[in-house]
């Protein structure tokens, strides 16, 4: 398909500037950019990918119901061994072991009827595939969630 090499940190930084609005005062947001090697990918899919998680993060801030004085989200990319990962974690809600096992599940959400339509993640997942990567969670309730996506530098 209409691959070409792309800076996943411009694509990062580029879909910050455009939450960046609904991001509440007491978020940090702190980056963490390595220096990475063109990724051959599907540009436009890529970004929806950042955006899916980044606003996820976001309102998982949100929800809680004590905020800290801070709370935090980290993005960070790295390169090793042909690979470029990206860790997107916040320190929101975080989640159950069964909400976990469902998330990239199509129209699975936990959030109210008009907030969320559940297929974030499912999208999220299906890009993945596409592009042969890999993507991990690891959740817990009250302490935040970190998504680890990895994409190959040359497509498989
Ligand atoms: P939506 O955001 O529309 O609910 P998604 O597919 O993006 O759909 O996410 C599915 C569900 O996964 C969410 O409703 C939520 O329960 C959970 N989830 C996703 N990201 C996070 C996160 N960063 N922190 C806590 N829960 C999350
Ligand atoms: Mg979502």
């Amino acid at each position: 398909t209409d691959t070409k090499p792309i800076d996943l940190n411009e694509g990062l930084e580029s879909t910050i500037v455009l939450v960046r609005n609904n991001i509440p005062d007491n978020v940090k947001v702190i980056k963490e950019l390595g220096n990475l090697p063109k990724v051959e990918c599907q540009p436009g899919k890529i970004n929806q990918i950042f955006m899916n998680l980044i606003s996820n993060a976001i309102q998982a801030i949100k929800s809680k119901e004590v905020q800290e004085e801070e709370e935090y989200l980290t993005i960070k990319s790295w390169y090793l061994d042909q690979q470029v990962k990206v860790s997107i974690k916040d320190s929101g809600i975080g989640m159950t072991e069964e909400v976990k096992h469902r998330i990239f599940e199509p129209f699975f959400t936990t959030k109210d009827v008009g907030e969320g339509t559940g297929l974030g993640l499912s999208i999220v997942f299906s890009i993945i595939e596409t592009h042969k990567g890999n993507i991990e969670v690891i959740s817990k309730p009250n302490e935040g969630t970190e998504f680890i996506i990895t994409l190959n530098v040359n497509l498989p």
